[in-house]
């Protein structure tokens, strides 16, 4: 099965004269196991409205197509368009949009396809702009299911990691403030083409009926979690009150590390999701 998505990836290559663009993060997924692998971590049904972001030559789409009941496919690549409605015209169920995905109103979009319900998210990401998508996906509170994605394995593993880990970072807390994640497989670059210098990961990211923690201030949660890993080998005091912006003192902070136990010296790094919500609600009150 590779070897025919592989073989029929070059034939569409040649037929159309096309050029990868470095700058658009393409790398085309070429291994056909790897496409059921992320078809079956999404769990999708005819019931189900896909939005797959960055569609390439249509590989995935197709899938996505025989499988869920609509699927709205944005692709940046103007070059891409007229082969992808060769390669997906035998199919109704498909909307193909031309567009960035970091400027589309993702929420309307919901909207006037699946009528406000929660869709799910699929793709094989563009890498350099991974963190701005997951991120805008979350942070827009648009109705998502899960989002299942490939991204680059270094970043799947920050979105996995808890406490301790040097993984651990801004990335991994706000990933499981809004979701559940799970790393589904890692995918070797022989897997694309062309294949990337780095190796991959399919990730899903269940995103959570219950908020697993509720501050008074989501806004100062993150900013206070960025500060943390900032500068990531102070103490969290320390790093906290150099974020200017922030104005707390290192009073203020010692207090509610005392409050909630935690030794003055200790490092943003050892703190969990939990803890960091602790201290926003202490902080906020403080400040
Ligand atoms: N889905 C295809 C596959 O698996 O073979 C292609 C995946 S390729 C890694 C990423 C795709 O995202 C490319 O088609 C690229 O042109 C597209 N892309 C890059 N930046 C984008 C953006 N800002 N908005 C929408 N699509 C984008």
């Amino acid at each position: 099965m590779e070897q025919n998505i592989s073989q029929s990836t070059i034939e569409i290559i040649k037929k159309y004269d096309f050029v990868f663009q470095k700058k658009f993060g393409q790398n085309f997924l070429i291994d056909g196991r790897v496409l059921d692998k992320i078809i079956e971590a999404a769990g999708i049904g005819k019931e189900d409205c896909v939005l797959e972001i960055g569609p390439g030559i249509g590989t995935l789409t197709k899938r996505l197509a025989e499988e869920a009941g609509k699927v709205i496919a944005v692709e940046i690549d103007k070059k891409l368009i007229p082969i992808l409605g060769d390669v997906l015209g035998g199919y109704d169920n498909v909307t193909l949009l031309n567009e960035d995905i970091l400027k589309v109103d993702i929420g309307a979009l919901v909207e006037e396809y699946n009528g406000g319900k929660p869709i799910k998210v699929v793709a094989n990401l563009p890498y350099y702009i991974t963190t701005p998508i997951i991120m805008g996906l979350f942070e827009s509170h648009v109705p998502i299911d899960n989002i299942t994605v490939m991204v680059q394995k270094e970043v799947a593993e920050r979105m996995q990691t808890g406490p301790g880990s040097k993984d651990y970072g801004a990335l991994s807390l706000a990933v499981q403030y809004y979701a559940l994640p799970y790393i589904v497989a890692n995918v070797p670059p022989n897997c694309f083409m062309p294949r990337p210098k780095v190796g991959s990961a399919v990730i899903r990211l269940t995103r959570h009926e219950e908020q697993p923690v509720v501050v008074k201030n989501e806004r100062f949660l993150f900013q206070l979690i960025r500060a943390s890993f900032n500068q990531r080998r102070k103490t969290l005091q320390n790093a906290l009150h150099n974020m200017g912006e922030l104005e707390l003192s290192k009073e203020q902070i010692a207090d509610a590390l005392r409050k909630m136990g935690l030794s003055e010296s200790v490092r943003g790094e050892k703190l969990t999701l939990e803890e960091f919500a602790q201290l926003s609600d202490l902080l906020l009150k403080e400040s």
